[in-house]
């Protein structure tokens, strides 16, 4: 069980209209009220606003998937770091594995993403993970070392507060396939102790690090027991009150 507080975000993918994004959180607004961890969202850059609207002043936080690497100009298709603050964004999921993978983002562009976004005062969660390929080859630890020792260069220990980290294995996002508790704790806390090289014990010791991979309400309560997972970055069961709110209130 960790004694860090709990952070259990939802990452809404590029699903639902305005509408159906309003209704999901409304609910969540109300059926969170009494939640007792910290909890974001985080709609596509089209339902920012609405969704903004109605989480104002509850205890859900606004988050955005991603944001572009340069603070603004001639560049079509990207959303700012000034437009996101514009909209009252919160946090911005950076590295995601979608795009790194899909969209082919290296560590370098994500870094670049990680510091301006920091310089302008948002939250990050930063998600590393290896694949399925990687992991069968040994390389899970490695992999997650260089994803975080190159997300975070130049990152200042000050900033690193504002910092968490979300482990999402490859091959559990979306899949149904979810990492062990015991497999997951174990890079959780060679994570942790990545940071503790980086940034000092202390420093790791509160760090957050929340575990995302086909996340269920059956299967959060045995993850969150874990001692070095803090919370659950959540996907396709945070799509529905029904599945979100079990696990941002598991136990
Ligand atoms: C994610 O997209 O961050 C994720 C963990 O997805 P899912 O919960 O659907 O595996």
């Amino acid at each position: 069980m960790s004694t860090r507080p709990y952070y259990i975000a939802g990452n809404w993918k590029m699903h639902k209209t305005r509408a159906e994004a309003a209704e999901l959180a409304k609910t969540l607004a109300v059926q969170l009220k009494d939640g007792k961890h910290k909890y974001l969202v985080a709609p596509s850059f089209s339902s920012l606003e609405t969704v903004g609207a109605i989480v104002k002043g509850t205890n859900i936080l606004l988050g955005a998937q991603d944001v572009a690497a340069e603070e603004q100009g001639p560049h079509t298709g990207e959303v700012s770091v000034l437009q996101l603050k514009d909209l009252g964004v919160h946090t911005v999921i950076l590295g995601h594995s979608e795009r790194r993978h899909v969209y082919k983002e290296d560590d370098a562009l994500i870094n670049k993403k990680v510091k301006l976004a920091l310089k302008h005062g948002f939250e990050v969660i930063l998600c590393v993970g290896e694949t399925i390929e990687e992991r069968e080859a040994g390389q899970a630890e490695v992999v997650c070392e260089s994803q975080i020792i190159w997300g975070l260069s130049g990152v200042s220990p000050g900033d690193l507060a504002k910092v968490t980290i979300a482990y999402e294995p490859v091959w559990a996002i979306g899949t149904g396939k979810t990492a062990t508790p015991e497999d997951a704790d174990a890079i959780h806390g060679y994570i942790r102790r990545v940071i503790g090289r980086l940034y000092g014990n202390d420093t790791a010791q509160k760090i957050i690090i929340q575990y995302g991979g086909s996340v269920k309400p059956e299967n959060a309560a045995q993850l969150m027991a874990k001692e070095n997972i803090d919370g659950a970055l959540v996907g396709g069961a945070a799509l529905k009150a029904d599945t979100f709110v079990p696990i941002a209130k598991f136990g």
